[in-house]
């Protein structure tokens, strides 16, 4: 493991459970299920949300719901041409997929209508960063109060203020990497909760950038020494449940 780059997308995952974070890093994959496909097409459809809004004219909400649906149904079909895991999926578990997002319709018209277009606009999409120890591909890189700012795609919901602790380190992460690559000073992040249409932008703190370095040295060591915790709140959902040795399932 010495010598290995570090995804940054493993952030959070180590936050969540050292054991997943050790058990993806060594090569094993996420079970697919349901829940893995919802994310994946949830995801394609946020990013398709800045031309959404683009083509809104800022009147009705039926009209943006109208917008929504119209978008779903593009995503649903192309995804297989995107996700190739969508190929093998059985018709009614593809079906369960784009007829639960459906339902979310209302409540991300509800928060996408107060959004500011331009905060979600990307500039540049799927942009790979790396340095010596990590690396990583932000989903955007937006303009947010005038300069540059990583922005990260995330379908699961936010806190009631602000957005999660992990989210933050794993956007700062990017932040960072995005400095050296740019050789600029980043101020602001941001991540966009597509789940419920919330974008929510932060400063990218000092504290903060001090918890990466300190997260990604410990990371380091659980790979290197070959030891981990688990955490069991976390077992119940979890993808990789099948393979983890601590699993009594
Ligand atoms: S089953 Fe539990 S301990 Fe194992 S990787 Fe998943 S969350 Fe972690």
């Amino acid at each position: 493991m010495r010598g290995m780059r570090i995804k940054v997308s493993y952030i959070p995952i180590y936050l969540k459970c050292q054991r997943m974070f050790r058990l993806l890093a060594v090569g094993h994959e996420y079970e697919v299920d349901v829940g893995l496909l919802l994310h994946l097409a949830q995801k394609e459809w946020g990013l398709r949300y800045p031309r959404i809004l683009k083509e809104f004219d800022g009147s009705e909400t039926s009209e943006l719901e109208k917008l929504l649906l119209k978008a779903l149904a593009g995503v649903k079909h192309d995804i297989s041409h995107i996700h190739s895991v969508f190929r093998d999926v059985e018709k009614e578990d593809f079906e369960q997929v784009f007829q639960n997002l459906e339902k979310r319709i209302p409540e991300i018209s509800c928060n996408l209508v107060l959004v500011d277009a331009r905060s979600i606009f990307p500039v540049q999409t799927d942009v790979f960063l790396s340095s010596k120890e990590i690396s990583g591909v932000v989903d955007k890189i937006v303009i947010i109060d005038g300069s540059y700012a990583p922005s990260l795609i995330k379908t699961h919901h936010p806190p009631s203020i602000g957005v999660w602790k992990a989210d933050r380190l794993q956007a700062t992460a990017y932040a960072m990497l995005l400095e050296d690559e740019m050789d600029i000073r980043i101020e602001k992040a941001q991540i966009e909760y597509v789940s419920c249409g919330i974008a929510r932008d932060f400063p990218v703190k000092t504290a903060d950038r001090r918890n990466v370095i300190n997260c990604l040295e410990d990371m380091k060591a659980t790979l290197e020494q070959e030891r981990d915790n688990r955490n069991e709140k976390m077992c119940g959902g979890c993808p990789l449940r099948k393979i983890c040795k601590w699993d009594d399932y």
